[in-house]
């Protein structure tokens, strides 16, 4: 452009009329054009001649500000002839945080204008995730410390009453320390999710290492699982372990909500897009208020209940791409169902 001018401005003496009016018309057009850019930019743009009048501005100026910037520039304290970078809050038309730059130029100062409200807000929420994420790794951090000793106390409480079976006060004290122990394991699941390590799988196969975990506690209450897997389940991508303690978290509740004598009923099946396992119980079920808050952290009816059990397995449940639901009523029981994504659904909807 400089070097245009230039040309034209050394040989301007010898252009006739006609010559020189096609120079004007390419002026003009080239004008015309940068008048368009700077009208349609959308940043905010000022400039100001020396006295820190507003010669020109653009759309976005008069947007962000609210009403002609002429009106106003006195009021922004606008450094002239300078370049400087600062942020402005106002409150007309709305709240906003605007990022004002200048840029002195020969004779003015161009202003440019941003509205960073946004971006702000985000920078406040990414710091606010971290200070709560510093303040779960410390307190997961902290419940970690203490499950250890924890875990050892309980060894050794076991190791007294082998030699003193009858001491009512050890009982108290191992059942204590076991129900701490369950609430700080609760806790750390909650604090400390750890993404599943998929690998295709049956979404059946960590149910038979749960119900082997439960035996005694089943045996004991004399309860009656039956478990109705089909020879052959569509593959889905499972985290085993992971998957074990969203069982293990389901059955434990369906036996606490069984009287002694009550059934659980397991029902693996598949339709056309998913793995379906139901882990249904005859047991007391919940009224229309705990299935609504159903899922929710904290969330428990029983004494020693933690109310994290639901919250974790629906979470590991969600990683795992697939849903949980809960059909229940008060007196009757109460059912649960998952469902997986099959495998080969996932990699055709990944495919597009
Ligand atoms: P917790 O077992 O520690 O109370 P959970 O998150 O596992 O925490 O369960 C939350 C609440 O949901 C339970 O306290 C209970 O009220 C209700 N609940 C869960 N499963 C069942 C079930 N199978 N039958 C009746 N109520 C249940
Ligand atoms: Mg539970």
């Amino acid at each position: 452009m400089r070097n245009f001018f230039k040309g034209v401005r050394k040989r301007i003496g010898k252009l006739d009329a006609e010559q020189l009016r096609e120079q004007y018309t390419l002026i003009a057009d080239e004008a015309d054009f940068l008048e368009k850019l700077f009208m349609a930019n959308s940043e905010g743009i000022i400039v100001l001649d020396e006295n820190g009048n507003a010669i020109k501005s653009n759309t976005a100026a008069r947007e962000l500000l609210g009403m002609d910037p002429a009106a106003v520039v006195e009021n922004l304290a606008i450094p002239l002839g300078r370049a400087s970078k600062r942020e402005m809050t106002i409150s007309y038309p709305d709240e906003k945080t605007l990022e004002m730059k200048t840029l002195p130029t020969k004779s003015a100062t161009i202003v440019y204008l941003r509205d960073i409200t946004a971006e702000k807000a985000r920078t406040e929420e990414e710091l606010r995730v971290g200070a709560t994420k510093a303040v779960r790794d410390l307190a997961a951090g902290v419940a970690h410390e203490i499950a250890n000793p924890l875990n050892a106390i309980s060894l050794n409480l076991q190791l007294l009453q082998r030699v003193h079976p009858e001491e009512e006060s050890l009982k108290t004290c191992r059942e204590q320390v076991e129900r701490l122990s369950d609430i700080l394991h609760g806790f750390l699941q909650a604090l400390r999710p750890s993404r599943p390590n998929l690998m295709p799988g049956s979404i059946a196969e960590p149910l038979k290492n749960c119900l082997a975990a439960l035996e005694k506690q089943i045996e004991e209450r004399r309860i009656a699982v039956t478990l109705d897997v089909p020879d052959a389940i569509p593959a889905v991508a499972i985290d085993k372990l992971q998957f074990e303690q969203v069982y293990f978290n389901l059955l434990k509740n369906s036996i606490e909500a069984l009287h002694e004598g009550g059934i659980i009923d397991i029902d693996v099946r598949a339709d056309d897009s998913d793995a379906i396992v139901t882990i249904r119980d005859n047991g007391e079920g919940m009224n229309e208020e705990q299935l609504v808050h159903l899922f929710e952290p904290y969330r428990t009816t029983k004494e020693k209940g933690t109310g994290l059990g639901l919250m974790v397995s629906a979470r590991i449940v969600r990683d795992h791409g697939g849903t949980i639901s809960a059909e229940s009523k008060p007196g009757e029981g109460t059912a649960f169902t998952i469902r997986i994504p099959r495998l080969e659904k996932r990699i055709r909807a990944l495919k597009g």
